[in-house]
């Protein structure tokens, strides 16, 4: 019997929960191992605060996930043993204790044999993300949804961390191959053409909204394929990547965006790729309506375990 969506405890679609402290292994089992981690962060956010609240509201929408996919033709929770490892430890006023943390709970869960999908938080979090990823795996291809390049030098004085540097810190630390950095959903006023300018310097392959729509996935898929290969690749799902239409809940909308199709439809489209880790975030419940940017966010997640499902020897 399927169970009910509107009853039980709330785990990402209804996965055991296993505390990242537990997550070294003691579940060895045959499938290919994915843990769940939320990140309830959101104080490195330029407009309004909210995707604390993230990684329950995702989760919340989650237990609609009935299990099978029927475009990718794959059942995740069967090909994978998928768990919960709750949330990372934030510090909501110490962002540096935070990375720790998050790095910390990262590497844990990667040294225990999982691959991990992660559900913010702010996209301020990225960077220790990356870092723990890049230490298994080396510098990594990147696949970046987002309305914002995320390059900023120094969004406040003296200030390095927030949620708008994150690309560029992790450029610097070697934890991205700029070889294979696709940014795609770029749009909107910013303060004058040096965004742009800056992110297409630190060698983005900078695809703006306007591009993706003259390009289509038809003519992108190829392309980030091509480019990719076999590289280890990490996909970073800014929710404001989406049009505010079908995700009004984050911090810092941007109109004309990509529809919750166009999203789905290039997510499925990564498939064959060597994806190594990815994150949803940016989900702010406090400004959604009808749980629709939640519900949006907890089916790319499914999709993001379909592609894990999916890969060749897994
Ligand atoms: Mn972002
Ligand atoms: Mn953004």
């Amino acid at each position: 019997m399927l169970p009910l969506p509107f009853s039980g405890i709330t785990t990402f679609a209804r996965s055991t929960h296993v505390p990242v402290n537990e997550c070294g292994g003691v579940l060895a089992g045959d499938k290919p191992r994915i843990a769940v981690l939320g990140v309830p962060y959101d104080s490195a956010t330029s407009s309004r605060s909210g995707a604390r609240f993230g990684p329950r509201g995702i989760r919340e929408a989650s237990l609609l996930l009935w299990g099978y996919n029927n475009v990718q033709k794959v059942a995740p929770f069967e090909k994978l043993d998928v768990f919960d490892a709750g949330d990372a430890d934030v510090v909501p006023v110490d962002i540096r204790a935070t990375y720790a943390s998050i790095e910390m709970a990262t590497s844990t869960i990667l040294s225990g044999g999982y691959r991990q999908l992660t559900l913010g938080g702010d996209h301020s979090i990225l960077l220790p993300l990356l870092r723990a990823h890049a230490k298994k795996y080396g510098p990594l291809a990147v696949v970046h949804f987002d309305a914002h390049p995320d390059t900023w030098d120094l969004e406040y004085e003296n200030q390095p961390y927030s949620h708008g540097t994150p690309c560029r810190r992790a450029i610097e630390e070697g934890l991205i191959d700029v070889e294979a950095y696709f940014q795609i959903g770029i749009r909107g006023p910013t303060g004058g053409p040096e965004d742009y300018q800056d992110a297409l310097k630190l060698g983005a392959r900078m695809v703006t909204y306007e591009e993706y729509r003259r390009l289509g996935a038809k003519n992108l898929l190829p392309e980030i394929h091509a480019c990719v290969g076999p590289r280890p690749l990490y996909v970073t799902f800014d929710i404001d990547a989406v049009d505010p239409a079908y995700a009004p809940a984050t911090g810092t909308p941007e109109v004309g965006g990509l529809t919750s199709y166009e999203a789905i439809e290039l997510v499925r489209g990564l498939k064959g790729l060597n994806m190594v880790g990815c994150d949803i975030v940016e989900v702010a419940p406090p400004f959604d309506h009808a749980g629709i940017t939640s519900i949006l966010a907890a089916n790319l997640g499914f999709e993001f375990l379909s592609l894990w499902a999916m890969q060749p020897g897994r």
